[in-house]
């Protein structure tokens, strides 16, 4: 008997697909893909038994506790690339062209997700998973006014192992951890739609939602306009006409 049988090891749930770059669940391994370990970068091997939960293995035995936190980090940066949108607390924040770990064109830091708003200006994601808050960063965002959230996950990090279903559903549709760094509440166009709904103190509430479907909301208001005013045109004319025709069979009498 080995040293290893007699610890109870930590089961790792996830393991870096090298060509893809990704962090991968054990439930969407696929065996002709390479998997390393996040923390050793050790080849790791799937382990699907019936006895045992799904796993990853380093393939050369090891105790390595397989990196957990950077492997989420990864994760939790992918699903946020992956999506366009998500509720924040008290809206959904609409997000476009989101980027991984892209550095400022003016500052060597690199934001974990960079993105646009509606409105062309640059939102910054900042996913918490270490102790280690950078309150340097922070004051950076704060500084240069850039719009900013952070996202710490920290307290949802022990106990449960989620799936990656499970962190989609988290980041995406809770707003649990969700905190602004810095927004600026008073800019207009679209970013005062969405930041305005942003009380980061208060329970979502369904109603105040602010979705993609906006925009398409303030045409369908232009387009009830329109319609708005053919209808007063119509009822002018069809008032106009009956007037007429009463007049004249008034006249036909005499
Ligand atoms: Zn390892």
């Amino acid at each position: 008997m080995n040293k290893y049988e007699t610890t109870s090891k930590t089961i790792i749930k996830y393991a870096l697909d090298i060509e893809a770059d990704k962090a991968v669940y054990i439930n969407k391994a696929e065996r002709e893909n390479i998997y390393k370990c996040f923390e050793c970068e050790n080849e790791m091997s799937i382990v699907r038994g019936d006895k045992n939960q799904w796993h990853f293995r380093h393939k050369v035995e090891s105790d390595c506790t397989g990196g957990k936190e950077s492997a989420l980090h990864k994760l939790w940066k992918q699903i946020i690339v992956e999506n366009n949108e998500m509720k924040i607390p008290g809206g959904t924040l609409v997000y476009l062209n989101p980027k991984e770990e892209k550095k400022f064109e003016f500052d060597p830091r690199k934001p974990d997700v960079t993105a646009l708003l509606p409105n062309g200006k640059y939102v910054y994601f900042e996913v918490i998973y270490t102790n280690a808050v950078e309150k340097d960063k922070r004051e950076f965002y704060k500084k240069e006014g850039l719009h900013s959230l952070e996202i710490d996950l920290r307290g949802l990090l022990n106990g449960t192992n989620y799936s990656d279903e499970e962190w989609k559903h988290i980041i995406l549709n809770e707003v649990w951890g969700k905190r602004k760094i810095y927004w600026d509440e008073t800019e207009k166009e679209e970013v005062q739609l969405v930041s305005n709904q942003i009380n980061f103190n208060e329970p979502i509430k369904e109603k105040e939602l602010i979705s993609p479907s906006t925009n398409n909301y303030i045409e369908n208001e232009k387009v009830s306009n329109w319609q708005n005013r053919i209808f007063v045109i119509a009822i002018t004319i069809l008032i106009f006409v009956i007037s007429f025709l009463l007049f004249k069979r008034h006249f036909k009498r005499y």
